[in-house]
Order: C-alpha cells, then structure tokens, then sequence
C-alpha cells in the first residue's frame, strides 16, 4: 500500500448518475484511497465501465478502490433496460422516469452498506433518503455538494428571504441580502425550482440538516467569506477538499476522465492545440448535458468567425437535435473548411482538463458548471461565463463579480436544455469573445487567474487548506469508529 496514512477507514461513495456529479465523485474516492482508505463506489454497471480503467491503475498501484455495483430499476420505472446515464435522457419524462429510479435505490443501498459494512456513506445531495440508509447500518452519512459555497448560499438565501417576490418585473434587479458580497440578480436568473417552491428541490437541500456533514469541491482561498457564511451564519458541518481535479496528475488519467471520447479525435485535438501561439485559443464547451438549438449554435459560429479567434469548439449534437430538428443546418454552409488551422469542432466528448492544461489556451467559454468553473481556475484560465441553468448563474457572479476572472456573455435567462431559440446573439457573443481574448482587461482577467490557479495547486499540497481540511475530516471519521 502507498499510502501516506495508515487507517483502516472504509468509505462507501455513491454519485448521482450523471457526469457532473459521476466524475468529481470518483476522483473524490480516489484522494481517500490515496490517504490510505478503503473507497468503495457505488455504481451501476454500466457507469462504472466508464470509469474501469482509471480505478484498474489506482489498483494496480496498491490502493484499495474498487466498485460496488447495484442495479438500476430501469425497467420498474418505464425505461429501457441499460438505460442508467442521466445524460442520455433528452426528454422531461424520461428525466423524472430517471429521477423516481433513483428514489427506489434506497433499499439496495441498504442491503449493500450492510453487506459491506463501510464506517461511513458519502452521498450525492440529490439523494436525500441516503442519511436514512446510513442511519440503517449505524454509520455518518456525508453530503456530496456538486455546487461551490458560494452558489450554495446564494441559494440559501433564495430559499429564505425571496427576494425575488419583491420585484415587478422579470427584468427588474434584487440584491441578495445577508451575504458576503452585493450579489444582484433578476427573477429570471432564479431557478423555477426556486421560484416554485418545489418540494423536492426543498427536500434535497434540507436533508444536509440532518446529515453529519458536508464535503464540498472547493478550496477555501477561493471563496473563504462564502465558506465562513455557510459554516457560521447558516450553521453547517463542511469539508473543502478541491479542486477534486487535480488527483489526475498523468496524461493517461486526465485524457480517460470520464471515460468517454475517441481517443484519436482527442490526441489530434492536442496536437493542433500544441501547434498554436500561448494563450491564442478560446475553448468552448457548454458541459455534458446542455445542448443548444440549431438557430443558437449558428449564433456562435458566425461570432466566432467574425472574432478572428482561435478555437476548439465541443458541440454535443446528440440524437435529439437530429429528430426535433432534422435538416436544420447548425453551421454556416463551409464554416469547418473556412476555419481549417483556426478552429476545431469537436462533436462530443473533449479531454477538458487536458485542453485547460495547454499553454496555447488563453480562455474559457462555459456554461458554469461548477466543474468547469474549477477546472477553469486550476488551470488558471479566465473565463467568459454563459450560465444555462440549475445554479450556473450564480457560479457565473462568483467569477465576474468576486473572483473577476471572465466577463459574462449576457445571459438573461434560466433556460431548458433544447429550447429552439435564440438566448443570444452573434454581436454579443463577439463582444464577450474580444473582451477576454485581445481587449486591454484581457492581462488583468489572466493575472487574477493565474494567482487563483496557484493558490488551488497549493490548497491541495501538504499544509494547504484543502489537505488540511481532509486530514481533519478523516480524524474525526476514526474518532466515531473508534467511538
Ligand atoms: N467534460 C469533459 N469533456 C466534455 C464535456 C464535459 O471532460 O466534452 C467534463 C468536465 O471536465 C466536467 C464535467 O464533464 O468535469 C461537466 O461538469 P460541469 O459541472 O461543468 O457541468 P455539467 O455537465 O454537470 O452541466
């Protein structure tokens, strides 16, 4: 065993089954192993075959991590068997057909937490019933938060004071009261889960009430007020051991992460990239799940045509864009030819980390996920922030207004995955796309940024803030099992 810690903790892992909350999940598992922890990872089949391989070379390096596979009710729910990757839903009803199969898990987690008997459960938020299932076998159950601090009590506050039922107007801005910052926002940037009051939704962020804790992707010299707001004014157990990323510290790791891709259109994509000048290519992707209609994506490329950026541009023209909108022309007619040596499309799965990593990529157009976000600052690339949905508009003020790393495109709405229209138009896109890459602020976003990326490669180095938080985390998890 390589382990820096000798402990005979064991530490079962269970993500939501999609890539944004599968893939921070497993690396998660991955730096517990490192600290000598037996990591157990819950896991469907068919999502732990995307990520074998990684786990294989953790194991053959001696740590103790492997998969804990349950089945998936598809079938119980009306979903085609195999079916268990909430990304390849595209439809409202298959998502929520999705999201009941989830609710049944909670019986077979039990039978496998006591089959295997970890010391404790570390589950995805979007499963409130777990801390009931760890409560079954006698063991803490730990939040796993896909989202910053800072977007968490952004949304605490939401929840508490609604502020947006003061305003008129959709249009009109409110503050955020009670934070650390002067965050404004407009009702149409609030989450309709917010806004409804859905009961779900309430039922998700309530259960970190009754949880031992909660593990965030996070470092504290990144949002440190927001961090001390969520542990002091609203009173919660939290850890910070991000940027999660940074375990992949080889070429092999990060090109597998997430276990999707081929593999030759990912090597060229590096090799054009390893050709271009230092900070010359603006990288877009809009996450893993988020796909724009044909009307949108023709916005963007026309813009990026007329930046005169370079370019690597990962479109996700998945099945559902072929049906709904069948002929529809996505690209200007000739756009790829006319962009050959300038741009590079990339239909489907982008080694990300990998992209951030090169010196020839100089910005990031996300759509704020809050693993793009830090991926983004561990590499120290500043941003141009295009929030779409859940809570990526608060990521997108954490980034423009706070850390003032990126400038926003202009998004104005919570908006639904597939919705044929324009959100944003090609002059404005442009502006966003000039502003980051070759305006006069363009040094200042990048210097602000690369001191972020110091500050999380230290955070994770022995004695910085996210190490130490995990080292304190793991001791009080050996003090309850030794009682
Ligand atoms: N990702 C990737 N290649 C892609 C698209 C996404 O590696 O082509 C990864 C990305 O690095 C991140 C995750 O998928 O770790 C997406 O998570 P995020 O929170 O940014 O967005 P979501 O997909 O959950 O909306």
């Amino acid at each position: 065993m390589m382990s820096s810690q000798p402990s005979s903790l064991h530490i079962a892992f269970f993500p939501y089954l999609v890539h944004g909350h599968m893939i921070p999940t497993i690396d998660m598992a991955r730096i517990f192993a490192r600290k000598g922890v037996k990591a157990s990872i819950i896991c469907t089949p068919n999502n732990a075959s995307l990520f074998s391989k990684t786990i294989e070379r953790d194991r053959e390096q001696g740590y103790d991590i492997s998969f804990l596979t349950i089945k998936f009710p598809s079938a119980e729910v009306g979903l085609p068997e195999g079916c268990e990757h909430g990304n390849s839903l595209y439809t409202e009803e298959m998502l929520t057909k999705f999201h009941k199969a989830t609710t049944l898990l909670q019986e077979p987690l039990e039978q496998l937490l006591k089959e295997h008997n970890p010391d404790c459960l570390v589950a995805d938020m979007m499963y409130p019933w777990a801390t009931e299932a760890a409560s079954s076998v006698e063991i803490p159950r730990l939040v796993f938060h896909g989202m910053s601090s800072s977007a968490r009590c952004m949304f605490d506050c939401l929840y508490r004071y609604k502020p947006h039922k003061n305003v008129e107007s959709d249009f009109d801005p409110f503050i955020l009261p009670g934070l650390p910052d002067q965050i404004t926002m407009t009702k149409l940037q609030v989450p309709p889960f917010i806004k409804e009051e859905n009961q779900d939704a309430i039922q998700i962020f309530e259960a970190e009430l009754n949880c031992y804790g909660v593990v965030l992707n996070s470092f504290y010299e990144l949002e440190p007020a927001y961090i001390e707001h969520y542990r002091r004014v609203m009173g919660r157990k939290a850890w910070q051991i991000g940027p999660v990323s940074l375990c992949n510290k080889d070429n092999e790791d990060k090109l597998q992460r997430g276990g999707l891709g081929s593999i030759y259109e990912q090597v060229y994509c590096l090799t054009w990239l390893a050709s271009k000048e230092p900070n010359s290519v603006l990288y877009i992707c809009f996450g893993s799940r988020f796909n724009f209609s044909a009307v949108q994506f023709l916005e963007i490329a026309k813009a990026l045509e007329s930046s005169g950026v370079k370019f690597i541009w990962v479109v996700n023209t998945g099945q559902e864009m072929k049906s709904d909108e069948d002929n529809e022309e996505w690209l200007p007619e000739g756009f790829e030819k006319k962009m050959e040596g300038k741009g590079l499309i990339i239909r489907g799965w982008a080694p990300q980390v990998l992209i951030l990593d090169q010196e020839a990529t100089g910005g990031f157009m996300t759509h704020c996920g809050w693993n793009s976000i830090l991926e983004g600052v561990a590499a120290g690339v500043p941003m141009i922030t295009w929030p779409l949905q859940a809570e990526q508009f608060c990521n997108e003020k954490l980034v423009t207004d706070v850390l003032r790393i990126g400038v926003g495109v202009g998004a104005q709405e919570w908006t639904r995955s597939h919705e044929r229209k324009i959100l944003l138009r090609k002059e404005g896109i442009e502006k966003a796309v000039s502003r980051l890459m070759v305006g006069v602020e363009a040094e200042d976003f990048r210097k602000r940024a690369e001191a972020l990326k110091e500050m999380a490669g230290k955070a994770i180095e022995q004695g910085g803030s996210s190490y130490s938080d995990l080292n304190a985390l793991l001791e009080e998890l050996r003090s309850i099992k030794s009682g």
